[in-house]
């Protein structure tokens, strides 16, 4: 169920989009101000933000800002709701890192139209990004077949072992401690442990020897795949 924050100060407003966009099976929180919005994003995940420029605290666009500067909210779209007039607002909006606005009074099956077209985008770059082979000098992770392969020749991996260095190697350059890397690879039925991270990650660099650098540990952090190797 996509999940989606509405910051918005006016109460009729508030009922208006919560009532449809539960409506349309989505789960909702709202925020009545700037400061209320950023405290649920710092709280939970969410897949979409309605975001109204004018509020009573910190306006929409410092919102923007605030987001698209933190790496973990960078990437949630964002839809602008404006009043008629804001047009300068909307375009230092979109400059911000805003995906799409909409001008008030909107109809309300346009807006539904436009989330649900931006969350469907969301999920196809993800499905996009997931099932993109990824190839780091001679190391070949090839995420449909699940398999790795050195100097073309195939390496076996266990299911874990390939969900730790793909995630590792999609996200380049970025450390992941034992327990985000659990939380990201977990969940096949192999009892994993912070411990055994450290396991898999030793068999691994055995596996894919001689790339077995690639894999670069972090004192007091965890594990990254070096940035510099990234195609
Ligand atoms: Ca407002």
């Amino acid at each position: 169920m996509p999940r989606i924050l509405v910051i918005e100060d006016e109460p009729d407003i508030q009922t208006l989009l919560r009532f449809n966009l539960e409506r349309e099976g989505h789960a909702v929180v709202v925020a009545s101000s700037g400061e209320d919005g950023l405290h649920e994003l710092r709280r939970q995940p969410f897949d979409l933000v309605l975001l109204d420029l004018m509020l009573p605290d910190r306006d929409g666009l410092e919102i923007c800002k605030v987001m698209r500067a933190k790496e973990t909210l960078a990437t949630i779209p964002i839809i602008m709701v404006t009043a008629k007039g804001d047009e300068s607002d909307v375009v230092i909006g979109l400059s911000l890192g805003a995906d799409d606005y909409v001008t008030k009074p909107f109809r309300v099956k346009e807006l539904m139209a436009r989330i649900k077209a931006r969350l469907q985008r969301t999920r196809d770059g993800a499905a996009d990004a997931e099932r993109k082979r990824i190839q780091v000098r001679g190391l070949v992770i090839d995420p449909v077949r699940h398999r790795v392969a050195v100097d073309e020749v195939a390496v076996p991996v266990t299911l874990t072992e390939f969900r730790l260095l793909h995630f590792l190697a999609s996200h380049a350059g970025v450390a992941y401690g034992r327990y985000d890397l659990l939380d990201n690879v977990g969940g096949d039925g192999d009892a994993v442990t912070d411990r055994t991270v450290d396991v898999h990650i030793r068999n691994l660099r055995g596996k894919i020897k001689p790339y077995d650098d690639l894999i670069e540990t972090v004192r007091g952090i965890g594990y990254r795949f070096s940035e510099t190797a990234s195609s």
